[in-house]
């Protein structure tokens, strides 16, 4: 959380010092002053954090990043080299091909340093949607609102996608989670550059296939997506644990669930079918559609209705 602290408590002072235009302003034992175009920051040097992240509001409500050291940037390494196998790539998301089989059964996972990407409650849960699967958790954001990266990390992925994502940006963290952050209205960061955990990443929105603007976010590891209740409390704004356990059978456990979605066969319903024709055509039960299907078997069907038949 640390340099979410000195995130916010500089730019806080930086927004009221330039709104003010007034006397050095004292702080935490920091004093901040504008002259002229420059903001002076006197303090120990001692005290300032090596990793210090400043953004400024400016009067659009778009945030910059000040002091970046674009050096970090071109580092050779990737955060989880190891665990990733070298592989850096913008084409996707999931660029693994790591059969959760493959995974050993528990594995650590550092949150310690932690930063809720936004603030709002859930629009939509992790899990099987109607005819597909939702590998996120959705959480109502204004458009404009700021959209911070979780965990500190290197982005890996900006993109737009018309009819999914919108505006999205993929990080690899250092912990070995990577996340994805979807349907934002602007992009605050560059395609490799290293972020700090707390630190604004993009503004909240509507775009892609999204109706209202929300956050669609994403926790994955080795690109085998986690539900990221999990993880966070949505609720407290926290994260539920220092060391987050995947526990292969609980944490993938939706697996199943999504290839049974995945192997689902619908029909559409014609005029003058019935349960028990349709049942005979495809092999099987009446009973067994009610049940997918969701309906009674003394149910009405209607011409259009669609059924899922396994
Ligand atoms: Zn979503």
């Amino acid at each position: 959380m640390k340099q979410t602290r000195w995130t916010c408590t500089l730019f806080a002072c930086f927004l009221t010092a330039a709104l003010l235009k007034a006397e050095p302003i004292d702080m935490d034992g920091y004093s901040f002053e504008i002259r002229h175009d420059t903001l002076f920051v006197s303090c120990d040097s001692l005290h300032i954090p090596g990793d210090l992240v400043v953004v400024l509001n400016d009067r659009t409500n778009i945030y910059k990043k000040l002091f970046h050291d674009e050096t970090d940037d071109l580092m050779e390494d990737h955060p989880a080299d190891d665990l990733y196998k070298n592989i850096w790539t913008r084409e996707r998301i999931n660029a693994y091909n790591t059969p959760i089989d493959s995974i050993p059964d528990s594995i650590y996972i550092n949150c310690r340093e932690f930063c809720m990407p936004a603030q709002g409650y859930i629009t939509s849960k992790f899990g099987p949607r109607r005819y597909r699967f939702h590998y996120g958790t959705d959480v109502k954001v204004q458009i404009g609102d700021t959209i911070r990266a979780a965990f500190t990390g290197q982005v890996r992925i900006i993109d737009y996608e018309a009819r999914g994502y919108g505006h999205y940006v993929v990080v690899r963290h250092d912990n070995g989670l990577e996340t994805v952050y979807a349907h934002m209205s602007k992009v605050l960061v560059d395609e490799n550059m290293r972020i700090y955990c707390g630190e604004p990443i993009g503004l909240g929105g509507n775009t892609g296939r999204s109706t209202g603007s929300h956050l669609h976010f994403e926790t994955r590891y080795l690109g085998n997506a986690i539900n990221p209740e999990m993880i966070i409390d949505f609720s407290t704004g926290n994260i539920r644990d220092d060391q987050y356990l995947i526990a292969k059978n609980t944490t993938f456990k939706y697996y199943e669930e999504q290839k049974a979605l995945a192997a689902a066969k619908y029909y559409t319903v014609r005029s003058g079918d019935n349960l028990s024709t349709i049942a005979r055509r495809y092999g099987t039960s009446v009973r067994s559609i009610c049940r997918l299907s969701g309906i009674k078997e003394t149910s009405i069907l209607r011409v259009g209705q669609r059924l899922r038949i396994r």
